[in-house]
This record gives structure tokens, C-alpha cells and sequence, in this order.
């Protein structure tokens, strides 16, 4: 069994100024807490952390790292918690611990095989410390190695995770000895029997040319030894996983596979590697097109070296991997391999590798000066994705969105009918506004109304494009229909003054030959543009029956306004509330405009809107200009006389703070008989206060004497009606 002493001893080789103390603490508390466990094998549950520890000093990690390593354990259970941690061992530590435990809290399954990607993302988003991942990696590490111990159900769902979640992350770190490891030990419990055959078919090839490679080796040491050039020659074997991916993705037998054997030749320097590979083409045959430098062009994940494959005479061909020492520890340890200690301190290693593109490129710039340890590994604590936000569903199922996303937009990544009815969420199990943006890590459960529709308001904070589609196109949808509905009524009233029946002439298809003069595609278009006051309903008619032209003997004066007031009254029931009506021609319901809120006996303009019938705005209302723009809907209106109606108005009141202002003024308001829907007061640091106030007034002329009885107060210095910031279209 491993011990802390191998640890420390593996720690002191390549770090001697060590923090003992800490890593002693760390074990004694590690094997404290995990004292009455044990593992899957019988084993003491120490085992585990112990050989976690081993395999982040054997990356050569800092003290912190080594600490967590032996302590990442100890949350699980909820006997210690992760301040008890801060205080024992630190803020770093602690962090690390309680970074690794979170990880392993979110369980893939292989059901959601096709989000691997993205739950690899939200792994390295999630972590702030990268850190984090290694000792994440290092602890699956070791219960892949220890999986034998296991039930085989168990065992395979963890293969499949490590295969489909943590040997790829490794990869994507550039940890080229992880990646192999875990994805051998995944094969060998996903496809047990597959495994032990090409096994035994590579131990078998390997057997049988056994004398041929150390031939080849000893040729190829004494060939650069000639050079000059100080070279370290091994001979490898392909890893398992990888041969077969490479079989199946070639679909050839294994004899037809160059590299399963393989050469590795270290040397001091890049131009050294250059001149090995001349050596080995002038000693064997390249194959044409297998001669790849990874060293001009490394991969994305920094791996650099120089491949080519060689024929020789009566023999299977072989690989042969050329690369500089620094390059080798790159591939083999990736992210872990880009800092070491100098002197006791953490330093960063040669920096040639970051001419080249990638992510972890721009991590490691962000630390280029840095020749403090600590300062060093804090700035590895980045978000690799900051854009990117992880979200789940309560059943554990991914969603990935761009910073700002709301429940909103989770709902419509779900199903377009969820999204159509949601009417709030719950983020971690807490009811949050539908527009709280959503944070990685986030539970999100939408609760839903059948009887709930999309609002225009959703597009201001909703970010993905499917979500802001489906609500317009609902949107368009629903006005489409009510100006459908208005404007086949006022066709109807309109044709009835010519005792023709809009029913008889759309079965006739009598709108057709107009739908081009209109510019409309379709008949329906073509109503409700009359609906959204596009179009004049005379002006349709007299189109479509030219003998209509003049009016008939006795019929009223025909009017837009006259056939639209009545029209909207009927269809939609706005205004009613308010108890106010506007006067056109006829009788007419409407909504007063929320923006400029104009109180009878102010100048008034109607608007039809889209699909919400007549929105009443004042002459002077800034979003007037806007609504202008459309001549064709606009609509005269005026006021009615209507008894014992109120509207709400906005006043803004500006004071000097003086004891008692608001007092008076709410005497003032009562005096003349005016409600306060509500009132509040905000003092400025110049000393004057305002007061903004919510009150019903009956009309103009009573306003304006609440106006003047307002400014008549000592104290008042200003007295004007608010304009509310809302978008024209809403009022
Ligand atoms: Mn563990």
C-alpha cells in the first residue's frame, strides 16, 4: 500500500521547499474522516486519496493541489464542511475540494451520449481553477483502475462516462497520458471480450517481430549517436483504444495498421529532430503522405512532434515519433506540464508553444510574466467559456445558452408550446421572475397555464434566436387574427350599404384579380390589411364594384372612422374600464395611451393599432411623431362628456425639503377631490426633494386647477405631468 511518505518523498524530488506541515495535515484529517469506510475491494478507503495524491505529484502539482488531492473525498460524507476545510488548510484548498465534489455531483448518462460535448464544456466552465479538472481527472484515474472491484452495471456506466466525458477533457488538455489510460480502461469494461482479443492479437505481432525491433532500435541509436546527437530510443506499443478507433475508422485488419509499433526518439533540440528524421529516411523507406510535423503545426491542444512511417525490406512497417524532451512531458501531461519548479519556486517552462492558437494558449498568456507560484496557479483560475452559460432541467438534462439567457428562453429550448405557456420558473427550487438571467449550474423548472400566451414584453430579455422567433411569430400571429376579424367586419358593413355579402363574394373568389393592386399575396392578407387600417374599406369595395362608385340614393356619407369605431367597439371591449368614451362620428371605445395618459379636454389623436384596437394619445405626445408615420391609421377622435369618470395621470413635483411638504401637498390633492394611487418622495443632496405621485383627475380643466393649487404651495418650485417611457406601439 502507498504511503504519505511516498507522497511527500515524490513531492520533495521535484519541489523541496515543500509545505510538509500542510501535506501532513491534509493526510491526518483524510484518513480521520474516511477512518470506517472502505472501498469497493475491502481496502481501507485511505487508499484512494492516497493514490489520487500520488498521481497529481507524479504531474509534479503544487502543495494545494497535493492537499486536495488527499482531502477531496471528505465533503461526500457532510462530517466536515468547506469552511472547516478554509480554516485548516486555506481558501485555495478548500476551493479545489469543493470545486472536485460539485463535479461529482452531475452523472452522465449514456442516454445523453450526444451532449458529451457539451457537458465536457460545462465541466471547464463550471471550474474556475483548472486545478479542479486535474484532480477530478486523478481521482477517476484511480476508480477506473480499481473498477474490476465494482458491479457491472456500475462499471459500465462509469466506462462510459470516462470515455465519453473525462478521456476526451484530458485530451482537450493535452494530457496525452491520461487520455490513454482512462480510455484503456474503459474499453477493457465496455467491450470486455473485444479488448482481451486485440489485446492478444497486438501481444502477438509484437512477439513475433520482438528481434526485428530491438534490431531496428539499436540501428537507429547507433545512427544518431554518429550524428552526435544524444538521443533517448524506446519502442512502443499503440494504446489499445486507439488502435481499434483507428481500425474501425480504416476498416483494415490489424496487420494492415503501420503504427501499432511505434519508435520514440527524444532529443535535446528542434533542429536535432530534423536531422533524426533525415537520418531515418536515408536508413529505411518513408511512406509517401505518413509524414506529418507536428512540430511547424502542432495541434490544437499543443501536441508537437514529427511522425513518419518506414518500410523495411522483408519486415511490417513501423512508426517512428520524433520529438524534443520538453515536447514529450507537453504530450504526455499536457495543461500540467506548462510550469515546474526552479529553486522552490513555480516557473513557467520554455515558451515557444505559444505562437500557436488555441484556448489554453490564452490561459497560459494571462500568465506569462508571473514568477510568483501563487500568483501563477491563481491566474490559471479563468473561466475557459465566460459567454457560455450550463444550465439543467430537473431530470439532469443539459442546456447550454449565451450569457443573459432567461427562463424564458430555457422554456423554449425545452418545447415551443412550453415556451408559448409559461407563466414563471423555479431556479434551484426558488420562483424567480421570468426575466432573472440564469446563472451555470442552474436547476430550471418552467411552470406553464394552458391558458398563458407569449407577451410582446419577452423580447426584451430573451437572447436566443429561437425563442425571440417563436414569440414574434406568435405575436404576428394572434394580431393577424384580430385584424382579420376587424376588417371582415368592416367589409361586411360596408358591402351591406351595397346588399352584397362579403361571404358570397369570397366564395366567388371576386378579391383575387385585386390582391396585386393592393400588393397583398393572399385574400386574407388582404382583409387584414383593411383591419389594420391599411386599406379603406370604401376604397376596397369601389375596386371590387366599380358600379358602387357613387353612393346609393339615401345611404349615409360613408366614413372610415364612423365604420371603424363601431367595428372596433364590438370586437374589442378596450376602454370599458376607464369608463371614458372618445368621440368620433359615432360612439367609440378605446384605451387611453399608458405614455403621455391624456385626461379629457387634452388635444387627442386615435391611432389603430396592430390588432389592439384604437390607442388614444395626446396631440402633444412625443410617440405621436412616431405613429404619424402611418397616416392610414390614424383616426380622428374627441372627447365625450361622460359623468363621474376618472383617468390616473402622473405629476412630477419638485419642492425644497421642508418638514411637512408632503403633507401639504396630499392636503391639496384630497382638497380637490383627486385619489393618490401612489406617492413617493426622494430628497436630492442640493436639498430639494421630489415627489413623483400617482392621482385621478376628471378632466383638463380639473387638472389644471390641481396644477395651479400645487405651485401655489410655498415650497413647490415645480409642478409638471410625467411621460412615462413606454414603446408606442403598447399604448
Ligand atoms: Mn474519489
Amino acid at each position: 500500500m502507498l504511503r504519505f511518505e511516498d507522497i511527500l518523498e515524490k513531492v520533495e524530488s521535484y519541489h523541496p521547499a515543500v509545505d510538509e506541515a500542510l501535506l501532513r495535515r491534509a493526510y491526518v484529517v483524510s484518513a480521520h474522516e474516511h477512518r470506517n469506510q472502505l472501498r469497493s475491494s475491502g481496502e481501507p478507503y485511505l487508499v484512494h486519496p492516497l493514490a489520487v495524491a500520488m498521481t497529481l505529484a507524479e504531474m509534479k502539482l503544487d502543495d494545494a493541489s497535493i492537499a486536495a488531492g488527499l482531502l477531496h473525498d471528505v465533503l461526500e460524507d457532510g462530517t466536515v464542511s468547506k469552511e472547516r476545510i478554509g480554516e485548516l488548510f486555506g481558501a485555495d484548498v478548500a476551493h479545489l475540494v469543493d470545486g472536485v465534489t460539485k463535479i461529482g455531483k452531475y452523472a452522465f448518462t449514456s442516454k445523453e451520449a450526444q451532449q458529451a460535448e457539451t457537458f465536457r464544456k460545462m465541466l471547464l466552465a463550471m471550474t474556475d481553477d483548472l486545478r479542479v479538472i486535474l484532480v477530478k481527472l486523478a481521482d477517476r484515474l484511480h476508480n477506473m483502475q480499481t473498477l474490476e472491484h465494482v458491479p457491472e452495471a456500475k462499471q459500465r456506466a462509469t466506462a462510459a462516462e470516462t470515455l465519453e466525458i473525462y478521456a476526451p477533457l484530458a485530451n482537450r488538455l493535452g494530457m496525452g497520458k491520461m487520455k490513454g489510460d482512462l480510455e484503456d480502461l474503459s474499453f477493457r469494461f465496455l467491450h470486455p471480450e473485444e479488448f482481451e482479443a486485440l489485446r492478444a492479437a497486438v501481444d502477438e505481432r509484437i512477439a513475433a517481430s520482438a528481434a526485428n525491433v530491438e534490431k531496428i532500435r539499436l540501428d537507429l541509436v547507433a545512427k544518431t549517436k554518429a550524428m552526435g546527437i544524444e538521443a533517448e530510443i524506446t519502442g512502443r506499443v499503440k494504446r489499445y483504444w486507439s488502435i481499434r478507433q483507428k481500425l474501425i475508422r480504416q476498416a483494415i485488419p490489424l496487420e494492415q495498421l503501420y503504427d501499432v509499433l511505434a519508435f520514440r526518439v527524444l532529443v535535446d533540440s528542434i533542429p536535432d529532430c530534423y536531422t533524426v528524421l533525415g537520418i531515418v529516411h536515408q536508413s529505411w523507406r518513408p511512406v509517401p503522405g505518413r509524414i506529418k510535423d507536428y512540430i511547424a503545426m502542432p495541434k490544437r491542444n499543443f501536441y508537437q512532434s514529427l511522425h513518419t512511417t518506414l518500410v523495411p525490406e522483408g519486415a511490417p512497417p513501423f512508426e517512428v515519433q520524433i520529438r524534443t524532451r520538453e515536447m514529450d512531458l507537453i504530450a504526455e501531461n499536457g495543461i500540467a506540464a506548462h510550469w515546474k519548479y526552479k529553486e522552490g519556486k513555480l516557473v513557467r517552462t520554455d515558451a515557444r508553444h505559444e505562437e500557436h492558437v488555441g484556448v489554453l494558449r490564452q490561459i497560459l498568456e494571462t500568465t506569462r510574466d508571473v514568477s510568483d507560484p501563487k500568483e501563477f496557479l491563481s491566474s490559471l483560475r479563468i473561466d475557459l467559456y465566460p459567454d457560455d452559460v450550463y444550465t439543467f432541467s430537473p431530470k439532469g438534462a443539459v442546456y447550454a445558452f449565451s450569457r443573459g439567457a432567461t427562463p424564458v428562453d430555457f422554456a423554449y429550448r425545452v418545447h415551443t408550446d412550453v415556451g408559448h405557456h409559461c407563466v414563471g420558473a423555479r431556479v434551484n427550487g426558488r420562483l424567480v421572475p421570468l426575466k432573472s438571467p440564469l446563472e451555470n449550474g442552474d436547476i430550471v423548472e418552467i411552470l406553464t397555464a394552458p391558458s398563458a400566451h407569449p407577451s410582446r414584453d419577452w423580447l426584451a430579455f430573451t437572447v436566443t434566436s429561437r425563442a425571440r422567433n417563436k414569440i414574434r411569430a406568435f405575436i404576428h400571429a394572434a394580431e393577424k387574427e384580430q385584424s382579420l376579424e376587424i376588417g371582415r367586419r368592416l367589409l361586411e358593413r360596408e358591402l351591406k350599404k351595397w346588399k352584397k355579402s362579403l361571404a358570397k363574394l369570397l366564395e366567388a373568389k371576386a378579391f383575387d384579380p385585386l390582391l396585386g393592386d393592393f400588393g397583398a399575396g393572399k385574400v386574407d392578407d388582404l382583409i387584414a390589411d383593411v383591419g389594420y387600417g391599411k386599406i379603406a374599406p370604401r376604397a376596397l369595395v369601389a375596386r371590387l364594384l366599380p358600379e358602387t362608385a357613387a353612393p346609393p340614393e339615401g345611404a349615409p356619407k360613408p366614413s372610415r372612422v364612423a365604420a371603424i369605431s363601431s367595428v372596433v367597439r364590438r370586437v374589442l371591449p378596450f376602454g370599458a374600464a376607464t369608463g371614458i368614451r372618445v368621440k368620433g362620428e359615432n360612439d367609440l371605445l378605446a384605451t387611453l395611451a399608458k405614455c403621455c395618459q391624456p385626461v379629457p379636454g387634452d388635444d387627442v389623436v386615435g391611432y389603430v393599432t396592430r390588432g389592439r384596437g384604437v390607442s388614444v394619445h395626446a396631440t402633444t405626445c412625443p410617440n405621436v411623431r412616431t405613429l404619424l408615420f402611418d397616416p392610414g391609421r390614424e383616426i380622428p377622435v374627441e372627447w365625450e362628456k361622460a359623468k363621474n369618470a376618472t383617468v390616473t395621470v402622473d405629476l412630477e413635483i419638485r419642492t425644497e425639503d421642508r418638514q411637512g411638504m408632503l403633507a401639504r401637498i396630499t392636503q391639496v390633492l384630497s382638497a380637490a377631490n383627486s385619489n393618490i394611487r401612489s406617492i413617493e418622495a426622494r430628497t436630492s443632496r442640493d436639498g430639494n426633494a421630489s415627489i413623483e405621485a400617482s392621482v385621478t383627475t376628471q378632466d383638463r380643466r380639473h387638472l389644471d386647477r390641481l396644477l395651479v393649487s400645487l405651485r401655489a404651495l410655498p415650497g413647490v418650485t415645480d409642478v409638471r405631468r410625467k411621460l412615462r417611457d413606454t414603446d408606442a406601439e403598447a399604448g
